[in-house]
């Protein structure tokens, strides 16, 4: 047994779960409706994802506000966490959009899924309801607009007690913090282990959706796929060159300049990952040393366009299946929700199927759909880290332009005065 263990840990992530979706698929064929039996092998994958959000969210969020001091998060902070979130909110609806044009799941049912999706509540309440009353409430039902909201606060009061002038105020935010990165640590730990059952998961999920359903699950899967590659095609090749466009930053050297962290992206699925050949990106495309290492490691946790991509398409596909029409409302809300799950989605293989959960439980959808999707995600995953790591660089290329154009005007009116006098 340990042996087989050892063996099949040793293999590929992505040889497994594309392995568990072909396997789904056969035995789905062969066994038809009966392949239901292997539906609780799914729904252990779903639970198992469920579990982690929570812990997830709230630690990386703590740790990642921290990796930044206070003084920084100011001048810095104050142009770049704008950009991720407005980037990252179009990248939603981009994704949306894009999906209601090829609507991926029209004509797929799944029996399970079956569900009464509830009203949209109106924008105000969303945003009111964005500060919990109760912060263990919140926690308890996974409510990730406070979720969020908890942790940035958090993580900020933390970051003061750590740069306070107080020693016995620095001692204890540095023990906070410690609890927090050992936190942290453990759930991506038991994040791998998640991904290493997600095959076998992947594998029920096809089974039982193919077994009822046939070739129409690979027909709109298929046009799944297509949509999350035209949503980041879309995303790379006129937003983020637009983007560059207007803060007047040179587009075609700029993308020659990145083009290693773009296929390192693309190849380990995952910005963490990818972060010391971004780095090493931004010193060739000439970002200075300040914004990259400010911008970049925070970006890499916190700054996922491709992820709210994958959402905004993902959420299209679940609604198709459950026949419902979005409403405005609906979108409006999506996209909020969409957008926070990104920034609480870790830059780890895999992970934004946590984020899609997330934003599923929010909007009343069934999280079977995402496990759907699952089967899917290694080919989705490589376009949206590759997506999320350029929207870092791009980020911090136009920070950095605006940053020196601040240096240039504040140097010429340093001489200007100094001529004056
Ligand atoms: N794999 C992505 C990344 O590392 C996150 C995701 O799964 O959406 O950027």
């Amino acid at each position: 047994m340990g042996q087989l263990w050892r063996w099949y840990k040793k293999k590929s992530f992505m040889l497994k779960i594309t392995a568990g979706f072909v396997i789904g698929i056969a035995a789905g064929l062969i066994l038809g409706p009966a392949a239901d039996v292997l539906s609780p092998f799914g729904t252990l994958f779903l639970n198992l994802l469920k579990m982690i959000v929570v812990p997830l969210i709230l630690l990386t969020l703590i740790v990642s506000v921290n990796n930044s001091k206070p003084k920084d998060l100011g001048r810095i902070g104050g142009k770049i966490f704008p950009y991720y979130l407005i980037t990252t909110a179009i990248a939603v609806l981009l994704g949306i959009w894009i999906a209601k044009l090829i609507h991926p799941g029209a004509g797929l049912r799944i029996p399970s899924t079956d569900v009464e999706v509830p009203d949209a509540p109106a924008t105000i309440d969303v945003l009111l309801h964005i500060v919990p009353e109760n912060i263990f409430d919140s926690l308890a039902n996974g409510d990730i607009l406070s979720i969020v909201f908890l942790a940035i606060i958090t993580g900020f009061a933390i970051s003061f007690m750590r740069y306070a002038k107080d020693a016995k105020m620095n001692a204890m935010g540095e023990l906070l913090l410690h609890i927090s990165e050992a936190g942290s640590e453990v759930t991506f730990k038991i994040l791998n282990g998640i991904l290493q059952y997600a095959p076998i998961g992947v594998l029920g999920i096809t089974a039982s959706s193919i077994g009822n359903q046939g070739f129409q699950t690979l027909y709109s899967l298929g046009k799944y796929v297509t949509a999350s590659y035209v949503g980041v095609a879309i995303q790379m090749c006129l937003f983020f060159p637009l983007m560059l466009f207007i803060f007047r930053v040179p587009v075609l050297r700029f993308f020659k300049n990145i083009s290693e962290a773009v296929m390192t992206a693309f190849l380990t699925s995952s910005s963490l990952g990818t972060l010391p050949v971004t780095l090493k990106a931004a010193q060739k495309a000439k970002i200075s040393d300040r914004v990259a290492n400010f911008t970049l490691p925070i970006g890499a946790t916190v700054n996922m366009n491709g992820s709210a991509i994958h959402f905004g398409v993902g959420v299209v596909f679940a609604a198709d299946i459950v026949g419902y029409d979005l409403s405005i409302g609906m979108i409006i809300s999506i996209i909020l929700t969409g957008t926070l799950a990104a920034v609480g989605t870790a830059g780890v293989p895999g992970a934004g199927l946590i984020g899609m959960s997330i934003v599923f439980t929010q909007a009343g959808l069934p999280i079977e759909i995402v496990g759907l999707t699952a089967g899917v995600n290694v080919i989705t995953d490589m376009v949206f880290t590759t997506c999320n790591v350029t929207g870092d660089l791009v980020g911090a290329g136009i920070v950095d332009k605006s940053e020196r154009r601040h240096l240039e005007q504040v140097s010429s009116r340093v001489m200007e005065d100094s001529m004056a006098k």
